[in-house]
């Protein structure tokens, strides 16, 4: 909210838009038992929210993480609307999730739980409704149950109904490396401005989908990926990392922590260290007062939803380090899946370089368009793209009547 009251800050937003989208739509809180491999059975607690549909039908991933709650997955879902907006898709915003550690589940487990967990929101979901795609803790396997179920519950098999499948499911080539290759395009329009030295020294919070991804492709790009880090542990390499064997050690033991010839580091030193680009792809609140002032790189490149603080963010704008900010930097991961629905509405399949193509496209337009609002109101990059959302969520709530 205060990321939106900055945007309207700049410049005179109709306040009964404003006040349409302080609120979600539609808060669904459900618990749901499911059979543990002891036999006993566990009750869950799951969440989605339907923040709006102004510009079409909600969307967002399900997160499962120990930390979900209403508030965050509220937070998410607000910043999917956002976002949408911003890469121009027709969608709403939405967001899921289920408070658990997956990584505590057996696979027989998650499945149950997933399966479980739709059928709690069934009704509220759909291909023209409600599509939900993977987030922190899910992925691809996730998405093919959650196809499956729904297509079990109606008797009809409508894989558009989520995005992020496998290939085999009616999944979309490129969907696995959207998020970071979108980050690349960004990245590739802004960094000229940010006075980012080629090749660039990096560090990568959080290895999960989006940050393996980044790492590998800003190392196949020529930069210097010099640290990387996950939730057990950071590790540090000045002459630059591996990052193909570092994924390995993780795929191998859980954790990129212990990677042989590297120094073993704290998340909070992989941060401050002497960077050119740091790219948070982890989870929220990560860059705050405390650290901002002693951060040292000169772009950061947020491939996690809201990893930096509102104040921190006021920091860095002060100390001029460029922030690509979320609802534009990951936004590749939103834009694929809208070419992946777009694929399951005709029954197409297309190849990996229509798909790249066309998130270049995707990505490069909304960069000028954020670029712009940047230059035209003299703000930095999170308030233009917040600006270029509302201008577009202005539209289609007038459009709609709904003030
Ligand atoms: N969870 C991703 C995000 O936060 C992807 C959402 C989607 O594809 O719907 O943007």
């Amino acid at each position: 909210m205060k990321q939106l009251d900055d945007a309207a800050a700049v410049i005179a937003f109709d306040p009964a838009v404003f006040e349409i989208l302080r609120h979600p739509q539609r808060t669904v809180e459900t618990t749901f038992p499911v059979k543990m491999d002891d036999g006993a059975s566990r009750i869950f607690s799951g969440y989605r929210v339907q923040y709006s549909n102004a510009r079409g039908p909600y969307k967002g991933g399900i997160r499962y993480h120990p930390a979900v709650d209403m508030d965050e997955v509220m937070a998410l879902a607000f910043w999917m609307t956002i976002k949408t907006a911003v890469v121009n898709v027709p969608f709403g915003g939405g967001k899921g999730g289920v408070t658990v550690d997956p990584k505590k589940l057996s696979l027989g487990e998650r499945e149950r739980m997933t399966r479980a967990f739709i059928r709690s929101i069934d009704d509220i979901i759909g291909s023209k409704k409600d599509v939900p795609a993977p987030d922190v803790g899910t992925g691809p396997e996730e998405m093919a149950w959650i196809a499956d179920e729904v297509s079990r519950l109606r008797g009809v098999a409508d894989p558009g109904v989520v995005t992020g499948k496998p290939i085999e499911a009616g999944g979309s080539e490129g969907r696995n490396k959207a998020t970071a290759q979108g980050g690349m395009y960004a990245l590739q329009a802004i960094r000229a401005a940010g006075d980012v030295p080629s090749p660039a020294r990096v560090a990568v919070q959080g290895f999960g989908n989006a940050g393996q991804w980044i790492a590998r492709l800003l190392a196949e790009g020529g930069d210097l990926v010099v640290g990387v880090s996950d939730s057990k542990g950071g590790i540090i390499k000045e002459d630059g990392l591996d990052v193909a064997a570092v994924t390995s050690h993780k795929e191998a033991t859980g954790s990129v922590a212990g990677f042989p010839g590297a120094k073993t580091v704290t998340n909070a030193e992989l941060l401050t260290g002497e960077r050119d680009i740091l790219v948070p792809s982890a989870l929220e609140n990560q860059i705050t007062a405390e650290n901002a002032p002693r951060l040292r790189a000169k772009l950061i490149l947020e491939l996690a939803n809201g990893p930096t603080t509102p104040e921190a963010d006021a920091i860095l704008r002060e100390r001029g380090i460029i922030v690509i900010p979320d609802v534009l930097a990951n936004a590749g991961g939103v834009a694929v899946s809208y070419l992946e629905w777009e694929q399951n509405r005709t029954g197409a399949h297309w190849p990996e370089s229509e798909v790249l193509e066309r998130l270049a496209t995707i990505m490069s337009e909304a960069t000028v368009a954020v670029r712009e609002r940047a230059l035209r109101y003299g703000v930095d990059f999170r308030r233009a793209a917040f600006i270029l959302a509302l201008e577009r969520l202005s539209e289609a709530i007038k459009s709609k009547g709904w003030v």
